[in-house]
């Protein structure tokens, strides 16, 4: 299924940047687009600082009107209430971020976030008008066992029954050997998954929301690698770590087109 799909640019910072280092940060980035003439209809830019730095992008990107887009790492699948620590979804579209990072590797490692937990993210998502990037992606032992589809298309099925009808998501397949390893997936093998994730976007939500859907690829992008990414026909986009923290380097990936 192809379709027109503005290619999207996310750039996780993870727990990097305090938000005077993130005012500084996405000021130099759109400074260094404009000066390379980057066409922003083209491509979408988006940035996901930490929680404690939204109210400063927000700001600076309404303030100077920075055709940059920002979202969150992660959300509650609560609304408001007695949950000590956590973030509504209410309160990340009272930022006006648009998006919000759900399911990354590192919070199902490290937070032991479940499948149907990443569902309930998705639906407190939608409640408030935030599209989630759902993740997915198979360890090395994963890939071993069950070959390179399985495991991803399995977390995602589950993932899309939080989905509200109508409301748009992106998918991000991003294999666990390939994060933060400087060992990216090949294009080929990029594809290979992302057109299984794209399948059954198709089987639950239909046709058109698999050709509207943005699928991103993750781990270890960098500006040498990306334009291979983008010239398969199921990846729109990546989701971006290591690299997102490189002035240069982002803006190199972004502009994967010049
Ligand atoms: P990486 O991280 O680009 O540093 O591999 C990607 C991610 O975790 O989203």
């Amino acid at each position: 299924v192809t379709g027109a799909r503005t290619p999207l640019i996310a750039g996780n910072w993870k727990m990097n940047l305090d938000h005077l280092q993130s005012i500084a940060f996405v000021q130099k980035l759109a400074w260094s687009l404009r000066d390379a003439n980057l066409d922003f209809g083209s491509v979408e830019v988006a940035v996901f600082p930490p929680f404690t730095d939204l109210r400063s992008v927000q700001t600076l990107v309404s303030a100077d009107d920075l055709p940059i887009a920002f979202g969150a790492q992660d959300l509650s699948a609560h609304d408001s209430g007695a949950y000590t620590g956590e973030i509504s979804g209410a309160f990340l579209a009272a930022l006006d971020a648009r998006y919000v990072i759900i399911g990354h590797s590192e919070r199902r490692q490290y937070h032991g976030e479940t499948d149907e937990l990443i569902a309930a993210k998705v639906a407190a998502a939608h409640r408030h008008g935030l599209v989630p990037i759902i993740c997915v992606g198979e360890t090395a032992e994963d890939l071993e066992t069950h070959g390179p589809s399985a495991v991803p298309v399995a977390q995602l099925r589950i993932a899309l029954e939080g989905v509200v009808a109508g409301s748009e998501i992106v998918v991000a397949y991003e294999p666990v050997w390939a994060i933060g390893s400087g060992q990216a997936a090949t294009s080929a093998q990029a594809q290979q998954v992302c057109e299984a994730l794209r399948a059954v976007v198709a089987e639950v939500l239909g046709d058109e929301a698999a050709a509207a859907t943005r699928i991103l690829y993750g781990g270890s992008v960098k500006a040498a690698n990306i334009a291979g990414f983008l010239k398969e026909p199921d990846v729109d986009g990546a989701l971006v770590g290591g690299a997102s923290l490189q002035l240069e380097e982002f803006a190199s990936i972004v502009r994967f087109k010049s």
